[in-house]
């Protein structure tokens, strides 16, 4: 279920109320509605890069910027990318993001790490999660995709893009939770049958 706005919030999550702070609103509501501007002269493979806690800084800090959108949006107390600074490092949960480009903009963003402790949830709304269990799973603790480009599909390129990247099936694909309405949606076409969860 979507929570319900705060009154003075836009969707974007900017309060609507500081006068004074109106350009630093437009600014991260049209980074919301389109995206952040793709850096020059960066490769992409089939509109795709593969972010890392060992890439270079500037897709780690480009990374960071993608994730306060979703943070601003939900209300979220921590950025779900906390690689966006300091010396390439490797880490043992292998912290990766996944970032999609449409028309010259970072327009969908899925950040996930290695975990080992999920359960499955058949995706009812009413039912309860199963068994914990011990498997080392790739693990998504954050989708989203800008504004005007939701409903297109990208959220299911996302997923499928870490699973063939972790060498799984999608199914296997663990989903943080609390799973947003939209996210249950979302897993509901990927994976009818139920997911893993943690
Ligand atoms: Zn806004």
């Amino acid at each position: 279920m979507t929570p319900a706005l705060k009154v003075g919030t836009c969707p974007c999550g900017s309060s609507r109320s500081g006068a004074g702070d109106d350009s630093v609103h437009r600014e991260h509501h049209s980074e919301w509605a389109f995206g952040i501007p793709v850096p020059k002269n960066t490769a992409w493979s089939n509109r795709l890069v593969v972010v890392t806690s060992q890439s270079p800084i500037a897709w780690r800090r480009l990374t960071e910027r993608v994730g306060r959108l979703p943070r601003r949006e939900g209300g979220y107390d921590f950025n779900s990318w906390s690689h966006g600074g300091g010396e390439p490092e490797e880490t043992l949960e292998h912290f990766r993001a996944y970032l999609l480009e449409a028309d010259g903009h970072v327009v969908g963003y899925l950040a996930a790490h290695d975990s080992d402790r999920h359960r499955w949830w058949d995706l009812g709304e009413r039912s309860r999660y199963g068994e914990l269990v011990d498997s080392v799973r790739p693990r998504i603790d954050m989708i989203w995709v800008a504004e005007t480009y939701r409903g297109h599909g990208i959220g299911r390129t996302l997923v499928n893009a870490l699973a063939d990247d972790s060498g799984c099936e999608v199914a296997d694909v663990s989903w943080s939770t609390p799973v947003t309405d939209r996210g249950r949606q979302l897993a509901l076409s990927l994976s009818p049958d139920g997911v893993w969860v943690s």
